[in-house]
């Protein structure tokens, strides 16, 4: 396991907040914002793109180096610190040059593994807190992959952003979520901040609070929400801005929860289930080894009488018998599929051991 670096971006209980506009586009634009979100005390770091990295061109490429005045502006006239996105050596020198507080890199930029190096070596002997977004793809490796490239560039200030997955069914998000891939990164590095980003998640100002309080049931550190005075003219994710008051009330309504309870009776409670829950794991994997040692039979059986291991027909009516009984159980039949998926490849692996015993047997 990962040793905790001292970096965490928010303290406990306490998530951090980063809002602002998906793009800086005026000078006024992004002060409003900024004195809004002062006065609510809605934002840790007031966040604005500068360059945006558009999926098709001819879409609103951002504001470039004046975008960073107006960022500056916002941290001296409302002492907030403040964030932007690069995505190449140079918007690095520049947010350097300008005294941008936090940078974070693009899901697009993440699945590039060249981009990332490049960024990695412009932020070489720099201090500077540095945020990485999953790339477009559902690829954790490649997110590990750029995290550790800005580590190994020096940078110990780092965390992560969850902003969704692209893929072609999306249903009502404009990114899946698939919790699965940030809720492993914490596993393998629980010594970073993992924020998640709702609005990207989304796409859809209306999702973001169901969102947003998903993500502290699951002890995120934050969360990075896009404002915009007048989210309906915004020249960029105009559907998924909020106004500042909408914000108030997202941030109001979110119930943060401890990650843990000195309570005696709630610790008593919990240890007498979770012990419950523990002998029926064991259970479950001495069922497994049972219905391994019968797999093994059945090998024997199939050896002897020279019939393939696997059947097609078998495994289909296998799988619709246990969803039907998942069904009427009440029991996930996605859960049960991928279970079984796994449970039958282990059956059709030992059926194929003894045939290779006794292929070895017979040399
Ligand atoms: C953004 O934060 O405005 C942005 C472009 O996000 P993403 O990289 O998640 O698309
Ligand atoms: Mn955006």
């Amino acid at each position: 396991m990962t040793e905790k670096s001292p970096f965490k971006l928010n303290e406990k209980n306490n998530p951090i907040f980063i809002t602002g506009p998906c793009s800086a586009e005026t000078r006024e634009q992004v002060l409003e914002t900024a004195k809004s979100l002062k006065e609510q005390n809605t934002c840790t770091y007031f966040r604005s793109g500068i360059w945006k990295p558009r999926t098709r061109p001819n879409s609103f490429e951002g504001v470039g180096e004046v975008g960073l005045k107006w960022l500056k502006e916002v941290k001296e006239t409302y002492q907030i610190p403040v964030a932007c996105e690069v995505a190449m050596p140079s918007h690095v020198d520049l947010c350097l040059k300008y005294n941008i507080d936090l940078l974070w890199i693009g899901a697009r930029t993440t699945a590039s593994p060249f981009a990332m190096q490049e960024i990695a070596n412009a932020l070489k002997g720099q201090n500077i807190p540095i945020l990485v977004k999953n790339p477009i793809n559902a690829e954790l490796s490649l997110w590990l992959g750029g995290i550790e490239r800005i580590e190994k560039a020096g940078i110990n200030q780092i965390g992560a952003i969850h902003r969704g997955f692209s893929g072609i069914e999306h249903g009502v998000y404009r990114n899946m979520p698939m919790w699965h891939v940030p809720m492993e990164l914490k596993r393998l590095r629980p010594d970073i901040s993992v924020i998640c980003d709702p609005s990207h998640i989304t796409g859809k100002r209306d999702l973001i609070a169901k969102i947003a309080q998903y993500a502290m049931d699951l002890n995120f550190d934050g969360l990075m929400i896009e404002t915009h005075p007048t989210p309906q003219e915004a020249l960029s994710d105009s559907a998924q801005q909020v106004t500042p008051e909408h914000l108030k009330t997202i941030v109001n309504d979110l119930i943060i929860k401890n990650e843990s309870s000195h309570n005696k009776s709630y610790e008593n409670q919990l240890e007498f289930l979770r012990a419950k829950i523990d002998r029926i794991d064991d259970e479950i994997i001495e069922l497994i080894k049972s219905r391994g040692d019968i797999s093994t039979q059945i090998g024997e059986l199939k050896r002897d009488e020279n019939v393939t291991i696997f059947q097609q027909g078998r495994m289909e009516e296998l799988m619709r018998l246990r969803k039907e009984r998942a069904k009427s159980q009440g029991v996930s039949t996605d859960l049960i599929e991928n279970l079984f998926t796994h449970i039958h490849s282990d059956s059709v692996n030992i059926q194929a051991k003894v045939l290779e015993k006794e292929s070895q047997a017979s040399k």
